[in-house]
């Protein structure tokens, strides 16, 4: 391991990627390594900077689809026992990349700080919520960032403010490679009426999601105007199966995995839900989740 000499101790090689992913699918990464310091992802960002050698950022694998094959190249994890800081002083809240997202829902409700229940029931860690802008009918994530930290891949640091950012429909103009953390303003408000507001959508998310199988969110954006969910449903895909991988009885958007289902089955069933949304509608899905290649 030339490439990563000294840095032994945090990387590891063909680590198996259905290890970290919420499909629980996906084979070995050549290369992954879980930086404890800013200064380590630095050098792990450099040699493979330096050696031309992809890399892919990991937070909790809640919205990404790992190949059979796996990965060449290094996968990097913002791991939230190195990057799981989060810190409140008055309005303001800082998150480390690798802190959990629930887990800064209920520490900033418990504070009687408005602003992050419409994150309620979404997986994952604040770097890859910031990084897809993640959110749902209620609200995202955005519109509370004040700013965001961010290093390239060469290893170069520096904040992004927020009149700088563009904040879409589940993407940013965020491009340098990690996403370090993030400082949000909160407005204060009564923990009674916030515990309220959370409950309330996590009812509707638990209702109409299925919360507890191996899926990873929804798997395509909404058209402009029309719900992908419905467009699925009303090709009568709900159930249709490809060998280990169906679309969900719950929510069409989602594909859940069963225990013999491979990263080739959830491809093809995406491919084929893509295919027949387009001759009955029209209409192109474009993906929410994120495939790796
Ligand atoms: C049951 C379920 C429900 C969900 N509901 C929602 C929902 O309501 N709304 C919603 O928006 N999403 C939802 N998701 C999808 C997912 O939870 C979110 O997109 C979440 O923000 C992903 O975070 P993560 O840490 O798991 O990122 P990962 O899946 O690990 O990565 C996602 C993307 O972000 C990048 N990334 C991750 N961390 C960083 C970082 N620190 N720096 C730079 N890039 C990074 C990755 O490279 C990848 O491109 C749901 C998923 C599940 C399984």
């Amino acid at each position: 391991m030339n490439l990563f000499a000294g840095l032994e101790e945090i990387v590891r090689e063909n680590e198996p990627m259905a290890k970290h992913t919420w499909f629980r699918l996906g084979g070995p990464a050549r290369y992954f390594a879980r930086p404890r310091t800013e200064e380590e992802l630095r050098q792990i960002a450099r040699r493979c900077h330096e050696n031309s050698v992809r890399m892919y950022v990991l937070g909790r694998g809640s919205n990404i689809l790992v190949p059979d094959a796996g990965v060449s190249g290094v996968v990097v994890q913002m791991y939230y026992k190195h990057f799981g800081n989060v810190s409140i002083a008055g309005e303001t809240v800082r998150a480390q990349a690798g802190a959990s997202l629930s887990q800064l829902v209920r520490r900033t409700a418990q504070a009687g700080l408005s602003g992050m229940e419409c994150l309620v029931g979404i997986p994952g860690t604040a770097g890859g919520a910031v990084k897809i802008n993640a959110g749902g009918r209620f609200g995202d994530i955005g519109s509370v960032i004040r700013s965001v930290r961010v290093m390239d891949s060469s290893g170069y640091e520096f904040e992004r403010q927020r009149d700088d950012i563009y904040f879409g429909y589940r993407m940013t103009n965020i491009i340098a490679k990690f996403i370090l953390g993030a400082e949000f303003t909160l407005v204060p408000d009564d923990p009674e009426r916030i515990g309220r507001m959370i409950r309330e959508v996590w009812v509707l998310k638990k209702n109409s999601q299925p919360m507890n199988s191996r899926n990873a969110g929804c798997v395509f954006k909404n058209p402009r105007a029309l719900s992908a969910g419905a467009l699925i449903d009303k090709v009568g895909l709900k159930g249709h199966h490809i060998g280990g991988a169906f679309v969900s009885e719950k929510h069409a958007n989602f594909i859940e995995a069963r225990d013999d289902a491979t990263s080739k089955d959830v491809l093809q069933l995406v491919e084929y839900v893509r295919q027949r949304v387009r001759d009955r509608f029209d209409v192109d899905l474009e993906m929410e989740l994120d495939i790796w290649q």
